[in-house]
Order: C-alpha cells, then structure tokens, then sequence
C-alpha cells in the first residue's frame, strides 16, 4: 500500500504542472462505459485545459483506438474507440505532450441484467409530473452551495424544493392511484442563474441535479418505481441546453451549435419542415434558429455532437435503467439526425419506447414526424416510434363545452377527427393527454373544474379511444390553471407535496369533495384499465353521431367494451336498434358506477352528459 502510494507519489512529480494541476480538471464523458453493447464504437470526450494537444495511447486487450477529433479548441479532444471483443476491465487513457504524461482512468463495466428499457405502449398510462413542483422529500437540498441561483421559495418562476425523495415517497400514491409509468421533466443539471425549475436548460447531460439528489438517487427511484410496477420515461432534451452548459461556454468549435453558434431565434414555424410549398428560408429558421437566448441550439448534424447525445441517452438508459424517453421540441432539431439517434436507441434496446414532443395542432402536420408516416417523403422517414396527439388534446378541451350536433359540434368534431386516423402510420403510438406543463390545464378555472361531467367524459375518452394517455400531475384532483397567468400557474405544487400544505392528496387528509370525487373516478377507470387487453390491443369502431350520442366500442377475441357518451345538455333516450353490434348481451355492467344495465328495452334513457362504460 505505501508502495503504491509513493510511486503515485512519484508519478504526480513527473507529471509535472500539466498534470499536477490539470489531473482533477479533465472532465470525462460518459464516464464510463459497458462491454457488450451492439454499437462497438465509443465515443470518450476529454475536457481540460490544454488536453487537446495531447497524443493518445491506450494499451488494453480487444480495445483499440478506431480516431481521434481534434477540434479547434484545443480543451477538447474526442477519441473513438473500437471495442469490439472487449471485455469488461479498468484501463488508462494515456495523454502525453513531450514528456509529460497523464493517465485518465477509464472502465468497461459488465453490464447487468436488471429490469430495463421495457419500452410503454397502449396498455400504459403515463403520470406527467414537475419534480421540483410535486413533492419535497428532501428541505436540506432546496439550495444547493456553488450553483448559481441560491434561493429557495413560492414564486412562480422560483424554485419550490420537490426533488427525488420526494417523488420516492409518492411512488406508493401513484400505483394507488393506476398509473403504469411516470414522466418527470428534466431531471438534469440546469445550473442557470434564474428559471432553473423546469428543467428545458440542461448544464451538464450526465449530471442529475443536485436539487433534486445525485445521480445515485435517480437509479434508486428507478429500481424503487419498477418495484411497484411503474416504469420511467425520462424527459431529454437535444435540441437545445442552456447557456451555461460547458459546451456552449467552452466551445469544442463553431459548428457545435447553430448559426456558427451566434444566437438567432426561430420564429416556432415548425410546420414549414413538412410543407411542400414551404421556402427554404422559414424552413432553415425552424429548424436552425434557437429556441430562445439562454438556450443555444446544438447541431445535431455535427457527427460528434450527434454521437455525443446518442451515447448520452445509451448510458442513462444502462446506467438507471429507464424504460422510455420524451424527446423536447422533437421538430426544431435535425429531423435526419434525430432519425439516426432512434434508430441507435432501438437497435441498442428494441423493446424501448419514445415519444417525441410534437406541438402541432393538426393531424397532417404530428403525422409528418411518426415513423413510417403516409405523409412524409419514403427517404426521410423520422423513425420515431410516438409522436403527441395535440389536435386531439385540442378537441378534448374545447368539445365538451358545446352542445352536440350530428355534424360539426360537440362530440361529433371527435368522431370527425378519429375518422381521418388512416394519416397515421400508427394510431395506437400516439401519445393522448388532455394538458401538460406547457398548456392550460384540463379545468382552465373553478367553474369548469366544477363541472363533474366535463372530466368524466374526457377523462373516460382518453382512456377508452386508441393511443397511450398520458395524464397531467393534478388534473386527478380538479386542479384548475391557466396559461394566462403565466408557466407558474400551470405548475402549481402537488398538494400534501410541502411543508404546510392543509390538504395533502398523498394521504388523503382535508380533501375537499371535489378532489376526492374526481380522484376516485380517475383511480377507479385507471384500476379497471390497468391489464385490460381489449382496450390495450382491441380494434376501435364508432359510429356516426346520432341524437348527440357517440358511442364507440373496443373488442378482442370475442371481448366488448362500448362507451356511450351523451353530449347534449338534456336526458337523452338513445333508440338501440343501430348499435346492435357492439351490444352482443340484453345486459352490461357500467364500469363506472358497477350499475347493471339494462340494454333490452327499444331505448336506453341516458342523463344530462351521462358516461356509460359497457362491459360485456
Ligand atoms: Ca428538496
């Protein structure tokens, strides 16, 4: 041992000032790496002073340097490394300028068979939640020393304190509750100086911020979720990081991000990427101008940036464990460059899911980037598996507040919208939701959040009609929000989630009724959703509207499941004779009440914006 340590010792002396002073300095990334992999090729950026003038040596079996980048910075180097055949072993990288000589530790794990990348689909649900606005399991991590924005509070754009222990603690909430997997935004280090809560301005992509625990905790919380059933899909974000990410302030070169890495806003005209009259110009600008100042856009056409945010999701996904990602602002990046990061990502795990952020308000338009789409030039194909349902989120949040006619209002503009599915490429892989962190919730104030039948019917229609749902943390307890008033009113905390807090949803206390009653509807559709195969594989056949009744049903292997929806603002005695085929017994039970229903009469009398959830 002393041995060691003095010719360590002696080592550091010879190093020199370059490596004396510099050993702790090279940041290493990923840092490290697993045997096995399908890809044989691994990409190792070094970072530190001067390290860029280095020559590389790595003397290991089955290991051999494939190339090196070096770019005009000279921080900066970027070493290739075939693997192919490598075992699992520890080894150096050696730097040496003149006589000078560093040695990066370096390690090839063996990789573990544990619960990983299941990927999500329609027979899941996804639970959307802001860590730092859910739970605080943790008060002595809400300010964290030596990062730049140091207070702690209930503004809305400030930093509330939930984190990973709290999320832990509501583990056992959400599998009461029915959900099957949990997407939390970005859970990375944004070490900004204002504006750090949500998550969209990653500093350091290997990097869990410390707000909300280490990257340890994160593998925790993963292994914790699995154990009760719940997956995770993690929130990336590849388009953009935020302007104190080392990247951007260190530049490798110009080329790392867009424009010559000069800011230049885009104009949001995501829908000029798929628009055969489109010019060039409004196109370039959507793609290639930057989401707003502090968050540079990467260039994912650089193929060391590309290789670089492919490792990254390889490693978190081996690394935690997840089970799927949600790509942010997915049309403002390089759609042939983000075509070959999936197609990486799943060779890598084929059972993987991802979903990517698709904020455009009509069918033609989020067909365009899902894999395979009719749409979509044969030679560009995305290769994303799931793209957003946002027209479908749209009609969810605006058709339960008109009466229903035959044609064009109500509930007959869903029935219009899921007859044109065959945009689609796949209309089982969308993702359906009725709000998120970005729009307004569900109930936009008091009023419709007190209108019980505008939930049921929506809620029931998004768990019910093709596509993986997705809900919105809160929208199970009638939390009202309105983008109006800005992001924070849409982020409200999770109530039971902070100290103080009256009403605490994760044990039930001081629920209002409202709360517990839409709560228990929510838990009661997810409960009987959860493993039910008919509406997770079942084909989808629904009728046109007639009396402002939709009625649709689900069936598998000889299952049925019919919903019958009344959107008129009146009783409603809906003449059965039509519906023949979806209602193959005299008698059904209704899910939602567990009433018996008598379908043997010539009419079915159905109440005010009546829901009936029909097992046979
Ligand atoms: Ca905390």
């Amino acid at each position: 041992m002393k041995q060691t340590l003095l010719s360590l010792l002696v080592l550091f002396n010879c190093l020199s000032v370059f490596a004396a002073s510099r050993r702790g300095e090279v940041q290493v990334q990923p840092a490290f790496w697993w045997s096995g992999m399908e890809e044989q090729t691994l990409q190792i950026m070094l970072h530190g002073p001067g390290v860029g003038q280095s020559e590389v040596n790595v003397a290991a079996p089955g290991i051999a340097i494939d190339s090196i980048h070096r770019p005009a910075n000279t921080n900066y180097l970027f070493i290739y490394l075939n693997l192919r055949g490598a075992a699992p072993q520890k080894f150096d990288i050696e730097l040496r300028q003149g006589r000078r000589v560093q040695r990066v530790a370096y390690e090839l794990r063996q990789r573990d068979h544990s619960v990983k990348a299941q990927g999500f689909d329609a027979s899941d649900v996804l639970y959307l939640l802001m860590p730092d606005r859910f739970v605080n399991g943790n008060k002595d991590n809400d300010v964290v020393k030596g990062l730049r924005e140091q207070t702690s509070g209930q503004e809305p754009d400030a930093r509330h304190g939930g984190d990973l222990a709290g999320m832990t603690l509501a583990l056992d909430y959400l599998a009461d509750l029915g959900v099957t997997a949990v997407w939390p935004t970005p859970l990375q280090v944004n070490d900004m100086p204002s504006h750090s809560y949500h998550g969209y301005a990653i500093t350091d992509y290997y990097q869990i911020d410390p707000r909300y625990g280490s990257n340890e905790d994160y593998c925790n919380f993963v292994r914790a979720a699995h154990e009760k059933g719940i997956k995770v899909v993690q929130d990336m974000v590849f388009n953009h990081c935020g302007s104190e990410n080392f990247l951007f302030r260190d530049l490798p070169d110009s080329t790392w991000f867009n424009n010559r890495s000069v800011y230049k806003q885009t104009a949001y005209r995501i829908a000029a990427v798929g628009d055969s009259h489109a010019v060039e110009a409004d196109a370039d600008n959507a793609q290639n101008g930057w989401f707003v100042s502090v968050m540079p856009d990467l260039n994912q056409r650089n193929p060391h940036v590309l290789r670089y945010l492919i490792q990254n999701s390889l490693w978190w996904i081996e690394y935690a464990g997840i089970d799927g990602i949600r790509q942010d602002t997915y049309p403002y990046a390089d759609r042939r460059a983000m075509a070959q990061w999936n197609e990486a990502v799943l060779r890598e795990y084929p059972r993987f899911n991802i979903v990517g952020e698709t904020w455009i308000n009509h069918n033609v338009g989020v067909s365009f980037w899902q894999k395979n789409s009719p749409v979509a030039p044969a030679d560009n194909n995305s290769q994303l598996p799931t793209v957003m349902d946002f027209p479908l989120m749209g009609l969810l949040n605006s058709c339960l507040d008109e009466p229903t006619n035959d044609w064009d209002k109500g509930l007959a503009r869903i029935y219009e919208y899921l007859s044109q599915d065959i945009v689609y490429a796949d209309p089982s892989r969308l993702l359906t939701f009725l709000s998120n962190h970005d729009t307004d919730r569900f109930a936009r104030n008091e009023a419709q959040a007190n209108q019980p039948h505008r939930y049921r019917q929506a809620l029931t229609l998004l768990l019910t009609l093709r596509g993986i749902p997705q809900l919105y943390y809160g929208d199970e307890l009638a939390m009202a929000g309105n983008k109006s008033k800005g992001d924070g009113a849409l982020r409200m905390n999770f109530p039971g989630g902070f100290e103080g807090d009256k009403v605490n949803a994760l044990t039930g206390e001081n629920l209002p009724p409202l709360m517990r009653e839409t709560h228990d509807f929510t838990r009661r559709l997810l409960r009987w959703r959860k493993g039910n195969e008919v509406i997770a594989r079942g084909t989808l056949r629904h009728f046109a509207i007639n009396q402002g009744v939709y009625v649709y049903a689900r069936q598998l292997g000889g299952r049925t499941v019919t919903v019958i929806l009344n959107g008129n603002d009146r009783p409603e005695c809906l003449q059965l004779g039509r519906y023949a085929e979806v209602l193959p017994a005299a008698e059904a039970t209704d899910v939602l009440t567990g009433r018996r229903i008598d379908l043997s009469q010539d009419c079915l009398q159905l109440g005010v914006r009546e829901t009936l959830v029909l097992e046979f």
